[in-house]
């Protein structure tokens, strides 16, 4: 079926029809001036496709701009809104700054006479705006006392900032496809001057919006300073303040696990869209030809997902498990998708060593088993597993990558105790229920 746009020489306009004829537009319909049905007419009976009558069409426009003067002509129209316009948050979205926000945040704490908190404790804690999270942990003291002890240490803190994997990508996408980028930020105005210029990413960013300390209060002016259409506005974001701000502004809300706030919380934050990264968001947008909310659970690509994973164990009989924020920061064991032509084995030593840095040996098929839609897991997805067991000689040289955001060993027999995902939790069960004689052999104490 023949797609045509209307193009009538706004920049919106000419972004969509230009995007539009790169994936499946037969002609643009252009005409000087879209309140002139007459001006569609003349091109509508010019378009070569349709000298035929009533061939099928669906006419994509901008906004509000209808062709009721040729709906005779045609039988079907379907108006559909694009996204133009995404609205980025900084940290945790962009940039990867938890180390530095978490470490300085515990000076405060303990200038304030309070304990500091695990990295666990301050994830599920930390909210925005961040009065509320200091209300609960330091009632009394002044927020700007807060803040200059906060700035203090912040700016004493080595702790490196980094664009996150994926960031710059999305971005150049961006700007590729003609979409319009900002950001909408608590950071500090010079923590972003720096920061940006140290990640490569100032060149590829729009207009920032900077030291928003509620983003509710700001996004209203962003909108209309910037004359965004709102249906074709998404604001992206890791926390739950993130997806409150897009709703406060009536826009989409996509959030993204690389950030501060687990799966649970952002869950119940309710987005259009959870994604594990910026890569995935710039997928959906691609795949879905820009419409919004992406229909990720009627997607075709939805077919089942075979997959290896497998619990690697050292000399030690000890088991390593890796935490993944799409997990909802469970532990569980390392793995990942097969790929077409890839041996099933194959793809698990593939992914063992990307993940973990590890070259395993003995490896063993322990079962496969389907795992359909698994709650644990930050979107519908069903995986068929091929679970294994191997394992590591000597001291091994753990390296972890972005996928995992902590690491450690467990001894076997005590891994049941641990907050495990569910096809971890079933696999140690079944290795350590099937006799030790399914065991890839320790070495002999020497
Ligand atoms: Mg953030």
């Amino acid at each position: 079926m023949p797609v045509f746009v209307f193009h009538h020489g706004s920049d919106s306009a000419r972004r969509i029809a230009e995007r539009s004829a790169a994936i499946d537009c037969a002609a643009i319909l252009t005409g000087q001036n879209p309140e002139h049905i007459s001006n569609l007419k003349v091109a509508w009976r010019a378009s070569p496709c349709l000298k035929e009558k009533n061939t099928p069409v669906i006419l994509v426009a901008v906004g509000s701009v209808v062709a009721e003067g040729c709906v005779r002509t045609v039988t079907a129209i379907t108006l559909r809104t694009v996204i133009q316009n995404v609205i980025l948050d900084w940290s945790g979205t962009l940039v990867d700054d938890l180390s530095a926000v978490w470490h300085a945040t515990n000076q405060v704490l303990r200038r304030a006479g309070r304990p500091p908190m695990s990295l666990e404790t301050f994830r599920s804690e930390f909210c925005l705006p961040f009065a509320r999270f200091y209300d609960r942990h330091v009632p009394g003291v002044p927020l700007r006392q807060l803040e200059a002890w906060f700035h203090e240490a912040f700016a004493e803190v080595q702790h490196p900032v980094e664009a996150l994997p994926h960031a710059r990508g999305f971005l150049e996408f961006c700007q590729r496809h003609g979409l319009r980028t900002f950001v909408l930020s608590t950071v500090k105005r010079e923590y972003f001057e720096r920061q940006s210029v140290q990640t490569g990413l100032a060149p590829l960013l729009g207009p920032a919006y900077l030291e928003a300390w509620d983003k509710r209060e700001w996004i209203g002016r962003l909108l209309s300073e910037q004359d965004l259409n709102p249906p074709e506005t998404i604001f992206v974001g890791d926390m739950q303040h993130d997806v409150e701000t897009a709703q406060h502004g009536g826009i989409g809300s996509c959030a993204v696990l690389t950030g501060y706030n687990t799966l649970d919380q952002l869950r119940m934050a309710g987005p259009d869209l959870i994604v594990e990264h910026l890569g995935e968001l710039q997928y959906w947008l691609e795949s879905e030809h820009w419409s919004w909310p992406p229909a990720v659970e009627k997607s075709k690509n939805q077919s089942p997902v075979v997959t290896v994973g497998a619990l690697i164990l050292n000399d030690r009989n000890e088991v390593l498990l890796v935490r993944t924020a799409k997990w909802s920061h469970r532990w569980g064991i390392p793995g990942g998708k097969v790929r077409t032509g890839e041996p099933s084995e194959a793809a698990l030593r593939r992914e063992l060593h990307e993940e973990t840095g590890l070259e395993v040996t003995d490896v063993q098929l322990v079962e496969v088993r389907d795992w359909i839609n698994p709650p644990e897991f930050y979107r519908p997805v069903h995986f068929v597993l091929f679970t294994y067991l191997c394992r590591v000689r000597g001291a091994p040289d753990v390296r972890i990558n972005h996928e995992s955001c902590a690491w450690r060993w467990v001894p076997l027999a005590d891994a049941l105790s641990v907050e495990l995902n569910e096809p971890t939790r079933r696999l140690v069960e079944r290795v350590l229920g099937s006799a030790s004689a399914r065991l890839p052999t320790a070495p002999a104490e020497s």
